[in-house]
């Protein structure tokens, strides 16, 4: 009896469990955002042992598209849909789709958090440094998007801290630098200024980075690279056959690589058959198997996995999309209120006595 009594202290209370994540909207979403982030945001919504805050991250698509907001309004709604595609259900108590641009406690997170972010380690971010590229004249916007990401994430801190208190992100491979500058500026303020931040736990899926259809390092959708969620059969099919393969594989009877094969990359992430795959890139780096033949089953796969993705969004069709993102926004704002307020109040902001 005692022994058990014992144990029961050593776990944790329970906590608060909140999983904040999102994309930003720029247009139609593609399979990239699919293994990478969407399949593991449905696992943990269906889980249901987190409250979780997807982001329609509309200021941040903002950095690169400030000239389109048009584009911007408009892929709102078409991100909507792509979630609701893939099964994310705001019908679910536990499920918020948070539109970012209209919580204003996030803008006022941010301001602050800019106080405490320090340029030089800011700019060394790995992710933002090639999202720069060549631009030699980025915008202010796009250079502070890091700590302005951070306050995404310290906005649903369950505050004041617990033990037990989660929150967790789940991202592709490349927001990992962003996650770790949001732990690093989290625990700088608790030092600073006492605790109000519960640092971030990123989580990455089991495809962190989907090569694009042209085996460039990212699918992406300025690279013009990508499947998208809501492409036709006969769409799929036309990208599939053009994918590019491997080089030296260029008679049939030739063997192949499958390691860096786009083909086989994407074989491995969405034919959910084992042996088929297996049996294929035995066969392929063997000599023997051609590539139209491999190109021609996974097109079929990825339009398997994609036809009750195009079911549920016929079913969404027509209906009104609002209401979702107004109550999952005030949803974020009920969260983020406290928050802002604990910051303020550590950092000695307000009325004088
Ligand atoms: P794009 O490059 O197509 O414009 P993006 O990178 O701007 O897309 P974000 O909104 O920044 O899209 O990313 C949303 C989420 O999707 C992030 O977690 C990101 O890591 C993930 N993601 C985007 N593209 C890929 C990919 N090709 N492979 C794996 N994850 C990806
Ligand atoms: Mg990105």
């Amino acid at each position: 009896m005692k022994m058990i009594e014992a144990q029961n202290l050593q776990i944790p209370k329970a906590g608060v469990k909140r999983v904040l994540t999102g994309m930003r909207t720029t247009g139609e979403l593609h399979l990239g955002h699919y293994v990478g982030a969407l399949k593991e945001w449905k696992r943990i919504q269906d889980e249901g042992r987190y409250d979780c805050f997807f982001l329609l991250a509309d200021v941040q698509a903002l950095t690169t598209h400030a000239e389109k907001p048009e584009l911007l309004a408009k892929s709102v709604v078409s991100v909507v849909k792509d979630w609701l595609s893939v099964g994310l259900d705001p019908n679910d108590p536990n499920i918020h789709f948070v539109q970012q641009s209209m919580v204003p406690e996030r803008y006022e997170l941010s301001g602050l958090l800019m106080m405490i972010a320090k340029s030089a380690e800011v700019f060394r971010n790995p992710t933002l440094k090639s999202e720069i590229g060549s631009d030699k004249n980025p915008t202010m916007g796009f250079m502070a998007y890091p700590v302005d990401q951070v306050a995404d994430i310290c906005m649903v801190s369950p505050t004041p801290p617990r033990s037990g208190d989660e929150v967790l992100v789940p991202v592709g491979e490349d927001q990992i630098p962003h996650l770790e500058y949001s732990r690093v500026l989290a625990r700088r303020f608790n030092h600073d200024y006492g605790d109000v931040f519960v640092p971030c736990s990123p989580l990455v899926g089991e495809v962190g980075r989907l090569v694009g259809t042209d085996g460039k390092e990212k699918m992406s959708k300025s690279m013009g690279n990508v499947i998208n969620l809501s492409d036709s059969e006969v769409v799929v099919n036309d990208r599939v056959m053009k994918m590019f393969t491997d080089p030296n594989h260029k008679t049939v009877n030739d063997p192949g690589d499958t390691e860096n094969n786009p083909v086989f990359i994407y074989l491995r992430a969405f034919d959910p058959n084992k042996d088929e795959v297996a049996e294929l890139t035995e066969h392929y780096q063997r000599g023997g198997l051609g590539d139209v033949a491999v190109k021609r089953i996974l097109a079929q796969r990825i339009n398997e996995m994609l036809d009750p993705i195009r079911e549920r969004r016929s079913q969404w069709e027509g209906r009104d999309l609002r209401e979702i993102v107004v109550d999952g926004t005030e949803a974020a704002r009920i969260v983020s209120r406290p928050v802002v307020e604990a910051v303020r109040e550590k950092m000695h902001l307000g009325y004088p006595d």
